[in-house]
């Protein structure tokens, strides 16, 4: 691992010149992120409805991350101060230690389609099983370019459920949504799979739409820093018990996840990814057991070192949606060497794991505040 230099101190050209020699950035493509220029207001009217200008971010770089071997310079848009400089801390942490390993389960999501008035649940929930198969067809028929491209429904899951209207019967829709964040792919897979269902059971069928909560789309990263580097062994036990209140206590474990989420969400934004999705994933996942808890664990290993990890849904894409519109998220990907989700999506969690790691560590040590008045001045 090369030295990773300190960027904080150089002007805005120097870090330009900087990334310029750290990436497969050109010149033209980091001009147009200093002069703020990616996004024109005529591009945003074709993105969202009553457009009227653009609004403007700081874009900086985390310098010096490690994500399975892989050096890169990870881009991150955001208004909060002192966060890209406490994520690149945590980053350096964990380089000099090897760096973080991640992994995914694959890009499967969940479209779910809601059956009302079935008089007989159990009987309908076995018949859609036993059919399953022409619903899957049904959904694979509206995207053929995501079939091409290996992806489409792979499997229908079939639940019961009691409301305060009445008993449902719900389907899920197992979609492989390769590169894309999916949610449009999904939303139009289970509106042709709808009328089959309600074919098979006699039910009618209300709401047809994706689940943020993508369980089958996680993503985990893991690392481990030597006591050394963290000022010795009593910081390692700070690590954990910091850890173990977060895990007892929904008050410690939000603000906990919101500094996760400080590392995660400028590189969603800068990558042109749906904030409000990821977002939504992560908190649904953060109350998995019935209560909200946190999304990171810090233990103590047997030579007295810290193992950090993460896993979290991360539904973010490389194609559609905004990431092939807006010509920043060309380049944030670009500055990263990504094309893939997969790889997009182990990026985002070690970021979110070392933000949190750059955080724990002031905690732990010299206390936030102390951290942030020193970085100031
Ligand atoms: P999309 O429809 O723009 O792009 C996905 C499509 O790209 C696929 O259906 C496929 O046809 C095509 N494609 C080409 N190459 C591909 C590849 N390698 N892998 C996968 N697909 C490939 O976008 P989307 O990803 O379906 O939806 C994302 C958008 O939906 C985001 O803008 C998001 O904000 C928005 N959205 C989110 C929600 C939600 O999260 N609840 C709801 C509605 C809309």
């Amino acid at each position: 691992m090369r030295e990773v230099k300190d960027i904080t101190a150089m002007s805005v050209d120097e870090r330009i010149a900087y990334a310029k020699a750290n990436s497969p950035l050109t010149e033209e493509e980091l001009q147009m992120i200093k002069e703020g220029s990616a996004l024109t207001t005529d591009r945003a009217d074709q993105m969202v409805e009553n457009v009227i200008g653009v609004y403007f971010l700081p874009y900086s770089i985390a310098p010096g991350f490690v994500i399975n071997g892989k050096e890169m310079i990870v881009p991150m848009v955001g208004e909060e101060p002192y966060v890209t400089k406490s994520t690149t801390s945590g980053a350096r942490l964990a380089a000099a230690n090897g760096g973080f390993t991640a992994s995914t389960t694959g890009s499967f999501m969940i479209g779910q389609i809601q059956m009302l008035n079935i008089e007989n649940p159990e009987t309908a929930r076995l018949k859609i099983l036993e059919d399953k198969q022409r619903l899957i067809e049904a959904a694979n028929k509206v995207d053929p370019v995501l079939v091409s491209f290996g992806g489409g429904c792979t499997d229908v899951e079939v639940r019961t459920i009691e409301t305060m209207t009445g008993q449902m019967v719900i389907i899920h829709l197992i979609i492989n949504v390769c590169d894309a964040m999916g949610a449009q792919a999904i939303n139009a897979m289970v509106e042709a799979a709808a009328p089959i269902a309600e074919e098979i059971t006699g039910g009618k069928t209300n709401l047809k739409v994706l689940s943020n909560y993508a369980i089958y789309r996680l993503a985990r990263a893991r690392v481990c820093i030597k006591k050394e580097d963290l000022g010795g062994e009593e910081n390692v036990d700070k690590f954990v018990s910091a850890y173990a209140f977060a895990a007892a206590d929904p008050f410690r474990a939000a603000t906990n996840n919101k500094g996760v989420m400080n590392g995660m969400i400028p590189v969603v934004v800068a990558t042109g990814n749906d904030t409000r999705a990821v977002e939504s994933g992560v908190h649904s996942y953060a109350a998995r057991n019935g209560r909200y808890s946190t999304i990171t664990i810090w233990e103590k290993n047997n030579n007295g070192d810290l193992e950090g990890m993460i896993e979290v849904p991360m539904a973010v894409g490389t194609v559609g949606g905004t990431t092939k519109f807006h010509p920043a998220a060309q380049v944030s990907l670009k500055m990263m060497g990504i094309t893939k989700a997969d790889d997009l999506e182990k990026v985002i969690v070690s970021v979110g794991l070392a933000a949190n790691l750059g955080v724990l560590y002031s905690l732990v040590t010299v206390g936030l505040h102390g951290d942030f008045e020193s970085a100031r001045k």
